[in-house]
C-alpha cells in the first residue's frame, strides 16, 4: 500500500511544530484534556445550542437477533444535525486530539499512518467480532 504522505506529514509538522509540550507528561495531559474537552463539546450541543438532542431508552435485543443485526438495533440515542458553529467547535476539538495523539506517537517512536493501517486491516478481517 501507499504510505499515506498528508499523515507523515502531519505527525513530522507536530514534531517540528510543538515546542512547548515536549514533555510526556504534558502531552498525556494534554492528550487526557483533549477528550474531555470533545465530550464537553458535544453536551454543549445539546444543552447550550439545542442543535443536538439526545434521548435515552434501553436497547431491547431480540433473541435470535445476529451480532451483524445489532448495527440496525442498537441506537446511538443521539438526534438532530450539528449547526455549523457547533461542528465548527467539535472540529477544533478533535483536531486538537489528533495533535496530541501526533505528539504522543512522536515520542514513543512509532508512525501514526502505520497504526491506523494495522488497525483498519484487523477490522476488516475480524468485521464485526472486533470492537464489541
Ligand atoms: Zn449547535
Amino acid at each position: 500500500m501507499l504510505k499515506d504522505l498528508l499523515t507523515d506529514e502531519f505527525q513530522y509538522t507536530v514534531s517540528e511544530q510543538l515546542i512547548c509540550s515536549r514533555s510526556i507528561l504534558d502531552i498525556l495531559s494534554k492528550h487526557q484534556e483533549c477528550g474531555a474537552r470533545i465530550n464537553r463539546s458535544i453536551v454543549k450541543t445539546v444543552t447550550t445550542c439545542g442543535c443536538m438532542k439526545i434521548e435515552t431508552k434501553k436497547n431491547t435485543i431480540p433473541k435470535d437477533a445476529s451480532l451483524a443485526d445489532l448495527k440496525n438495533i442498537m441506537d446511538s440515542h443521539l438526534y438532530g444535525k450539528l449547526c455549523p458553529q457547533c461542528r465548527e467547535t467539535i472540529e477544533i476539538e478533535i483536531g486538537r486530539a489528533m495533535v496530541y495523539l501526533a505528539a504522543l506517537c512522536n515520542l514513543l517512536d512509532v508512525n501514526l499512518f502505520d497504526i491506523i493501517i494495522k488497525e483498519h486491516n484487523k477490522m476488516k478481517l475480524l468485521g464485526h467480532y472486533n470492537l464489541t
